[in-house]
């Protein structure tokens, strides 16, 4: 069995802890590594090397940085087919999902060659006599990145891009189920001519993360994964006086109106739902349609989608998704499966027995829906986080909506209708960061933000876009004024226009 290191100072070193986790081949069910924990003494040597290294890279020219950048998209470009079948075969997602998962993170690495331009600070000439006014964003020095399992390319890149464009050296702790991507990333950026330090990977569980959380020298923390993990990181990362984003679970409605195109809706809500075996903090978890003629049309077309769904090992490239990520999230799904029946849901198509011929012991689970969901039950306040999707019936587009406002989360939404005025008040009114019209996963585009509202984000800037620019760098505003301007005298008042 593989043993995977982490990678400190342009080096792989092998973890000393004595601890390890086992990572699998969802796939197969195989155990194909042992991921070292890194104790707190480890995280330190990892903080070590990147404050040494950072300041020779926040004085490499923003030009200078952006060639390296072009160098490793260059070099992931190269090694794309090998990226997508390391990350297929550790999460369990298709091959064609992996590419796309590997894309959006290349997609932020490319928003990061604009780094010269987004880095330009603001001037004021003559904001006084003979006084000028600029400001300057600066690195802030050492900052970290705590990912989850289910984009292992996509958000280590949406954090490590702006922090390292930005000058900062960084930090990532990788979710231990997956870490094997991160770590190639890692390298790559090494082969692209990034100084050693300024890219490193630290494997491990809570401790590795509480040492990141309580080490000094971190100045900043970017967290992706679940609610309560990541309400933890704020409080605590925030406490000790950090600058700390966290983005958290989620549970995406799609409101389905009675004009809606049932074909297009039904199309959509199926890969949304369903694709990448539902483990996206995107994916559409509950259907709301409008009025029970909707319901009744959109559960009649769903039913035949959801049973004839193509579930497939990772490297099937015709499969509609693969295996979910570990055993213990195919048991905890199915557990949501059976409270969702014991709460008086209708389990109208049952992917509980589903067997993947030939591959017995992966992590595989047919599609399941639920029809007649009501909005006390836990299936639907709860994040199941598998291909498990919900529809809630409601009256009217006021009850819909209000649903979605309701809701303890409020990462994505969607609205399917003709109608603009409804599109338009819906996008208006709906409490919820990313909001969809006729699209069923609206992640922005690296140039825009990505966050989510209510409890699906904690903190004030989000991801990528002009927000990363701004969490990974400070302002500073210099006042100057030559001594051809300086009138003789002390004035001991507070210098203002007047
Ligand atoms: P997770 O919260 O279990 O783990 C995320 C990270 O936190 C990992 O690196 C993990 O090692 C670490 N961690 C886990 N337990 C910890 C603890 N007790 N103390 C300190 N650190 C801990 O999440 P996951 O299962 O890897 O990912 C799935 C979750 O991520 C879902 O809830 C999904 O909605 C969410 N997610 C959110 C977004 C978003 O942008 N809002 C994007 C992707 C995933």
């Amino acid at each position: 069995m593989k043993e995977l290191t982490h990678f400190i100072g342009g080096k792989h070193v092998k973890g000393t802890s004595g601890r390890f986790t086992d990572a699998y081949e969802p796939m197969t069910g195989d155990t194909v590594s042992k991921v070292p924990l890194a104790s707190k003494e480890e995280v330190r040597a990892a903080v070590e090397n990147a404050k040494a290294a950072q300041p020779g890279w926040a004085a490499v020219n923003p030009q200078r940085r952006a060639r390296v950048f072009m160098k490793f998209l260059e070099l992931a470009a190269k090694h794309n087919d090998e990226l997508a079948e390391m990350l297929a075969r550790e999460h369990g997602k298709t091959i064609p999902d992996a590419k796309g998962d590997i894309q959006r993170g290349i997609e932020v690495i490319e928003f990061c060659l604009g780094i010269p331009h987004l880095l330009k600070g603001e001037f004021t000439d003559s904001a006084g006599s003979n006084i000028d006014i600029y400001s300057m964003r600066q690195p802030l020095g050492v900052v970290a990145g705590i990912t989850p399992f289910n984009f292992p390319a996509m958000i280590p890149l949406w954090k490590a891009g702006p922090a390292i464009a930005c000058g900062n050296a960084f930090i990532l702790k990788p979710s231990e189920r997956d870490a094997s991507v991160p770590l190639r990333l890692a390298e790559l950026f090494l082969e692209a001519g990034l100084p050693p330090g300024i890219f490193n990977v630290v494997n491990g569980d809570k401790e590795a993360v509480d040492a990141i959380l309580d080490d000094a020298d971190i100045k900043a923390v970017g967290f992706v994964g679940s609610t309560p993990i990541a309400e933890y990181i704020y409080t605590r990362g925030c406490a000790n006086g950090k600058r700390v984003q966290c983005f958290g679970g989620a549970k995406n409605h799609m409101v389905v109106m009675p004009d809606a195109d049932m074909k297009q809706t039904v199309d959509a809500l199926i890969g949304a739902g369903y694709g990448s075996a539902g483990e996206r903090c995107m994916a559409i978890s509950v259907a709301v349609p409008v009025g029970e003629d909707t319901a009744n049309e959109l559960i009649k077309h769903l039913i035949p989608r959801v049973e004839s769904l193509k579930i497939g090992p990772s490297t099937d490239l015709a499969a509609d998704y693969g295996p979910v990520v570990t055993k213990a999230a195919l048991e905890k799904i199915k557990g949501y499966v059976d409270i969702g029946i014991n709460e008086g849901a209708k389990l109208v198509v049952d992917g509980r027995g589903f067997k993947m011929q030939g591959y017995e012991n992966g992590f595989y689970l047919g599609g399941c829906l639920f029809d007649n969901v009501t909005k006390d039950m836990r299936i639907y306040k709860e994040e199941i986080f598998g291909p498990v999707l919900s529809v809630l019936r409601a009256k009217t587009y006021n009850e819909a909506l209000s649903l979605c406002n309701d809701h303890e989360y409020g990462n994505g939404v969607a609205i399917f209708t003709r109608d603009g005025d409804t599109a338009r008040d819906f996008a208006s009114k709906v409490q919820v960061g990313m909001v969809g019209v006729n699209l069923p996963i609206p992640v922005p585009l690296a140039y825009y933000t990505f966050g989510g509202w209510k409890r699906s984000g904690f903190g004030d800037l989000n991801q990528h876009g002009p927000d990363s620019i701004r969490f990974y760098t400070k302002t500073k505003t210099v006042t100057a004024r030559w001594p051809s301007g300086i009138k003789e005298g002390a004035n001991f008042s507070i210098p203002t226009m007047s």
